[in-house]
């Protein structure tokens, strides 16, 4: 039995199944895709756009295909972008490297190397260190163990300054120090163990090559997660030049493994600005190797190579994407009409949003807050602002904990799924004085103002789940009548002339990246995602993407999942040949119509 991976050329690129225990449970899932392209996600939706323009299709499956216009029926996140406050403004980029950005509303903290400084007008060590106190806001959307176990804080040269070689005596990378790769392959040990796609992806892909030629350049959280993930690539075929989309993220050993096993990694933890945009001009900018695929989480890595290198876009194939700022610059420049290859919107594929924002955030919420407080969560009373994917996993994890949660929403339908779940609907100010714990999880802003937090209760955590670090007013905290004292590592207490205090955490930045780490297992299902979103863009046809940005076909989404369900031992039915032709499905998939919301 042979298992295609993805569509197009994977007739001829068949993936071997090895047979035994690694095999999915429903191995018949092949995910072949039809020879046309894949939904389209439109990224500008009026609120009167008709949801879905063919209602008995949706109603009844056995109907034909949904009508193309169907097919552009929006996602709820695809509206969200349309909202200027949601990430942090706009900004349109042409080939020829001119950034226009709308007003912001939120404020991003590294600003593009061309706004700022050339990094080849390299600063003074001191210099350095002060610019590496910003942090990229498009990198706080998705995930990573911040967490780096060696502490290298006794090694004050910049890993620019330094000359190192690998055992094999290559010196194509720039990490803190190469020593410690060792402890780096552990980690990434440790992580392949619950990344059992991307393991699955490897063997089976075991003498066919579906990434041969493929020359990837990389721009993500470097964890060992990531390194799982790039370790995939390359056994799938491809090269990779990698470097970090967050200043603070990288895991040094785990950048030194991967230096060590031969990889062109350029990143460490503490990266000051200037840094951060070197390291990606070292992944791009070198002599006899040109990227022909782009693997972006927050859209930098793109720009860059849009503002420096435009020609290089001949040769690109297409653009992988991971977070939600990046997508939404994507879908700027293609609304202008200057996105020159086709791009991948990952972060709205269902493997990512409904188990990354929902599970991750069900099972970190109560690891930052522990980490950081101490607290007990049993009888607590919590307020969740926002219930969406995020606020979900936030509220059933403190339920399931025993404490008392309301939940603010703005949204009717989400307000009603809040209250059938079970949680009390409140506007903020009916609970704000007896509440332990305020958590936003919005995506929006100054949900959390100063008036509140005068009205809190003496000891009342508060913390953000959310994108950015506006969803709290943390700007009105800072006045002179208040006293801030750092009780430990992301923990502020802030304190109000009568004795009054508040625990403040991260600063209003998101609790889980800041002060704890992520499940593996979760990221496993967004890197497999990515894997196969390379893989289809990099095979397709000529003509099935044109330069714009798609979702995933469905049935690597099913697909993704499936690989994901031997962990579990779960054993999924099968559809009869006689419920199949029932329910007008195919019985290897996809099974759902591209708007069913799951
Ligand atoms: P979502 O759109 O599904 O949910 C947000 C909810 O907040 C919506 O239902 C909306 O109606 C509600 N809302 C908006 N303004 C509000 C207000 N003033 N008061 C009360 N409710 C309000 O989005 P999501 O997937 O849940 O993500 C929420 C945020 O979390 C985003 O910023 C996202 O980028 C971020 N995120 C964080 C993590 C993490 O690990 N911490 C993971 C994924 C996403």
């Amino acid at each position: 039995m042979s298992v295609q991976v993805v569509a197009s050329k994977m007739a001829e690129v068949e993936l071997k199944d090895i047979g035994g225990k690694d095999i999915p449970a429903v191995a018949p899932l092949i995910p072949k895709v039809e020879e046309k392209p894949v939904v389209k996600c439109e990224p500008v939706v009026s609120p009167t756009t008709p949801v879905i323009s063919n209602v008995a299709a949706a109603v009844d499956p056995t109907l034909p295909t949904p009508s193309p216009n169907l097919m552009k029926m929006p996602q709820a996140s695809a509206m969200k972008r349309t909202d200027p406050q949601h990430n942090g403004g706009e900004a349109f980029i042409s080939p020829d490297g001119t950034v226009t950005e709308a007003p912001r509303t939120v404020k991003k903290q590294i600003q593009f190397a061309d706004q700022k400084q050339e990094f080849n007008k390299r600063p003074t060590k001191i210099g350095r260190r002060s610019l590496s106190r910003s942090i990229s806001q498009s990198s706080t959307d998705s995930y990573s163990s911040a967490a780096s176990y060696t502490d290298s804080s006794d090694d004050e040269t910049s890993p620019r300054d330094k000359q190192q070689k690998n055992s094999k005596g290559s010196s194509d990378f720039c990490i803190k120090n190469i020593k410690q790769a060792d402890f780096g392959r552990r980690e990434i040990e440790i992580a392949e163990q619950e990344m059992p796609a991307l393991m699955a992806l490897r063997k089976r892909a075991q003498g066919e090559k579906p990434l041969a030629g493929a020359k990837i350049v990389g721009c993500t959280h470097i964890t060992a997660q990531t390194a799982v993930l790039m370790e995939t690539l390359a056994a799938l075929g491809a090269q990779c030049r990698w470097a970090a989309c967050n200043i603070y993220s990288t895991q040094n050993e785990v950048a030194a493994a991967l230096a060590e096993g031969g990889f062109a990694v350029f990143a460490w933890k503490g990266e000051s600005e200037d840094d951060f945009w070197w390291c990606i001009d070292r992944c791009v900018n070198v002599e006899g190797w040109q990227p022909n695929m782009i693997l972006d989480d927050g859209g930098d890595l793109t720009h860059w190579i849009y503002k420096k290198y435009p020609n290089m876009f001949k040769k690109i194939k297409g653009i992988v994407e991971e977070s939600v700022t990046g997508v939404h610059r994507l879908y700027q420049l293609s609304k202008a009409g200057k996105l020159c290859v086709p791009a991948m919107n990952v972060n709205d594929s269902v493997t990512k949003q409904k188990f990354d924002n929902l599970y991750c955030c069900r099972e970190s919420i109560l690891d930052g807050l522990k980490r950081t407080t101490d607290v007990m969560f049993g009888g607590k009373q919590v307020v969740v602002c926002g219930y969406g994917e995020v606020g979900k996993g936030c509220c059933a994890a403190l339920k399931a904990m025993g404490s008392i949660v309301y939940v603010t929403e703005i949204d009717p339908i989400c307000a009603l799924q809040a209250c059938m779940d079970g949680f009390r609907l409140v506007k903020l100010n009916e609970v704000i004085r007896q509440v332990d714990i305020v958590i936003t999880c919005t995506g929006n802003k100054n949900v959390v103002v100063r008036e509140y937090l005068d009205r809190m209760k003496n000891g009342c955590i508060v913390c953000n789940m959310g994108h950015s670090n506006t969803e709290i007013d943390v700007a009105s905290l800072r006045t002179p009548e208040l006293t801030w004292e750092r009780v430990r590592s992301q923990v502020d207490h802030v304190i109000w002339p009568d004795g009054k205090r508040i625990v403040l955490l991260a600063e209003g930045r998101l609790l889980n990246l800041s002060c704890s780490t992520v499940p593996t297992f979760v990221l496993s299902i967004t890197a497999t995602t990515q894997a196969l979103a390379l893989i289809e863009l990099y095979n397709a046809p000529e003509g099935r993407y044109k330069q714009d940005v798609y979702l995933l076909p469905k049935k690597m989404d099913e697909y993704v999942a499936s690989l994901h369900l031997p962990t579990f031992d779960a054993h999924l039915t099968e559809l009869t040949d006689e419920q199949a032709k029932y329910l007008g499905l195919n019985k290897n998939g996809p099974f759902k119509p591209n708007y069913y919301r799951y």
